[in-house]
């Protein structure tokens, strides 16, 4: 066990570590280590291209690939679980446990495959994802809600969230009083961080975006009284109640700039371009002091995405035939 430990590894306590997964930048996308008595859990993987820093994690804090019990994805979109295959045929003893409804995504993973392509298109699903791989399906656990797991002697409760996505479940960790969130806690760049509080907006990633459902699973989250949220984008915020605040505002406002231009004619583009200033006016309120080009620079690709995922919101079937008649 080397003194030092690499860059992307950051301890936390409680016997938890986040590791940068380096996927589009630096500090933008996690997975997380939790270590308990000898034997440890992932949460989360990154891409295919973050396995190997995964595996260097395990390396430098002395722990064998063996003693990997679980591997855990809070749900399926592949910036996080895009490299479960890869892992899991790394360490023979894990199993993989993940929300029924991501199941049958990671035993057979050529629809999820396909649906991203939709999103992202041919060049950037090889240069970004890589090759995703199937896990056999006896390697595969499917969470209830309500569940507990035991990493050793340490109590891990899964909650389904809807919100972000169907496939979509949070990871309460006792120790730690924490949540791992996934992408139903909002995103939060360390760059916009404000004498470390955290500037949070929602992830609105398509296809199964739904308001409603991820007000409910926020404040199911604060229901516990969590000391502390670990979000995929990125890492730790302890501001909690403020960040919960915040993000209700921030998404209460995504949700009306989605409407208010429902019936642009170039809805993806007017809705990014909507999205930006929204963000980045509400970023600037906040305190970030970074240049307004920069600001606009790193949101760029999020909000397009959260664009994205508004407009498959606004047309779906069931939402349409809900609305009611506006004049
Ligand atoms: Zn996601």
């Amino acid at each position: 066990m080397s003194s030092a430990l690499p860059t992307f590894l950051e301890p936390l306590g409680d016997g938890l570590w986040a590791i940068d997964t380096g996927f589009h930048r630096d500090r933008f996308d996690a997975a997380y280590l939790a270590v308990e008595s000898g034997r440890a859990a992932f949460v989360d993987t990154g891409t295919a291209f973050a396995v190997p820093r995964l595996l260097a994690a395990l390396e430098a804090l002395g722990i064998s690939r063996s003693a990997v019990d679980f591997v855990i994805a809070t749900h399926v979109h592949l910036d996080h679980a895009g490299g479960v295959g890869q892992l899991m045929q790394a360490l023979p003893d894990a199993r993989l446990v993940v929300h029924p409804r991501g199941a049958r995504h990671m035993i057979d993973p050529i629809a999820l495959w396909q649906g991203a392509l939709e999103v992202y298109g041919a060049a950037q699903m090889a240069r970004a994802y890589g090759e995703l791989l199937p896990v056999a399906a006896e390697r595969v656990h499917a969470t209830a809600d309500g569940e507990t797991i035991h990493l050793a002697t340490r109590p891990l409760v899964f909650a389904h969230t809807p919100g972000h996505a169907l496939h979509h479940h949070c990871i309460w960790d006792a120790r730690s009083a924490a949540w791992f969130t996934g992408d139903n806690f909002g995103m939060a760049y360390p760059e916009f961080n404000v004498d470390g509080r955290a500037f949070i907006f929602p992830t609105t990633t398509p296809v199964q975006f739904d308001p409603e459902a991820m007000r409910a699973s926020i404040a199911r989250l604060l229901a516990a009284s969590p000391r502390q949220m670990f979000l995929t984008h990125y890492s730790r915020v302890t501001d909690v109640a403020d960040c919960a605040r915040r993000l209700g505002h921030m998404l209460d406002a995504t949700v009306e700039t989605a409407l208010a231009h429902r019936e642009a004619p170039d809805r993806l583009e007017t809705l990014t371009a909507a999205l930006v200033a929204l963000y980045r006016d509400a970023a600037r309120a906040f305190g970030v002091a970074l240049p307004v080009a920069r600001i606009t620079e790193l949101l760029q690709d999020d909000a397009a995405l959260n664009a994205a995922g508004l407009i498959a919101w606004l047309d779906r079937p069931a939402r349409a035939a809900a609305a009611p008649a506006r004049a």
